[in-house]
């Protein structure tokens, strides 16, 4: 990209904003302070015009879900966000692409105090990689494996609006406004997996859809446990989406548990918990 460093300059460095980072962007490696007492939580999740995202996206979304979906691996390990690195590459130096993504990504990143510390850009077909890092103590951290046979299964949220929107879009027509915004602007439960250190033995966030992504618990949890490890899920049981409303109940569970793009959590916790699972954080603290 012609004017590489000029572009880092205008759209990523922050030279306006105070700094938790030892060092930011500008040199070979950022340098960041390992709490103490606590682990880094590490997560990469790349993009790809076309596969991730449909073409003609709007960018400010693009920069919000690019970070979002990385926030929602922390958030599904109980880790509290604190820098982020982005890896892009563009077709073009396009200053009105630039903008509004820069707008949408760092919106969110300041929302959760998470640090953008550096990157790497280069021309190519659109495509974003976004490796985040993040803090929880290692014996709060909210592993696959931690399942037990006889526990409750929660889903925060609602599920299969993003899916909807999906489908939609494939067949060309615009999905509701609501399933839209599920889909192009998901929110990272980052306050959810903080409250869910202590309660929830295990947890994972809905990108895949929640079947395929609670067969992933089950097989890590039945590994660690040594033993087979099954899940009831009730259909009358599942938060579906109110965009759902009105579909044939086939439909709705296809698209609450085979659809993707969700980003809610999903965790197992034993019955006796039920009471703190139920409301595990303040209405205020759930964004
Ligand atoms: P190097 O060639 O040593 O990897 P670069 O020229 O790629 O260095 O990057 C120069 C500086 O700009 C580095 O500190 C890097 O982290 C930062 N940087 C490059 N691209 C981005 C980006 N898209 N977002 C944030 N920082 C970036
Ligand atoms: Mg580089």
């Amino acid at each position: 990209v012609p004017g590489e460093f000029e572009l880092i300059r205008r759209f990523f460095e922050r030279a306006d904003r105070v700094t938790r980072l030892r060092l930011g962007i500008g040199d070979d490696c950022a340098l960041l302070d390992a709490p103490a007492g606590e682990t880094l939580a590490v997560s990469t999740d790349m993009l790809v015009e076309g596969r991730h995202f449909f073409p003609g996206t709007d960018p400010e979304a693009i920069g919000h879900k690019a970070l979002a979906v990385n926030l929602s691996d922390l958030a599904a390990m109980g880790a509290r966000p604190i820098a982020f690195t982005l890896a892009l590459a563009l077709p073009d130096a396009d200053e009105r692409w630039l903008e509004p993504f820069a707008r949408g990504l760092f919106a969110l990143a300041d929302a959760h105090g998470c640090e953008l510390a550096g990157g790497d850009t280069t021309r190519g077909p659109l495509n974003l990689c976004i490796t985040v890092f993040g803090a929880v103590p290692p014996a709060g951290a909210l592993r696959r494996d931690g399942a037990h046979a006889g526990d409750d299964l929660w889903v925060s949220g609602t599920l299969g609006a993003a899916a909807l929107a999906v489908e939609r879009r494939r067949r060309g027509e615009s999905p509701p406004p609501g399933a839209a915004e599920r889909l192009d602007r998901p929110q990272p439960r980052v306050a959810l997996g903080l409250a869910l250190r202590g309660l929830a033995g295990a947890a994972i966030d809905l990108s895949d859809g929640l079947a395929g992504d609670l067969a992933h618990v089950l097989a890590r949890s039945a590994t660690a446990r040594g033993a087979s490890l099954g899940a009831t899920l009730e259909a009358g049981a599942l938060p579906f989406a109110p965009e759902l409303h009105g579909l044939p109940m086939e439909e709705r569970i296809a698209l609450a548990t085979g659809g993707g793009d969700d980003y809610e959590l999903a965790f197992a916790a034993p019955p006796e918990r039920r009471g703190r699972s139920r409301r595990p954080v303040p209405r205020s603290g759930l964004h």
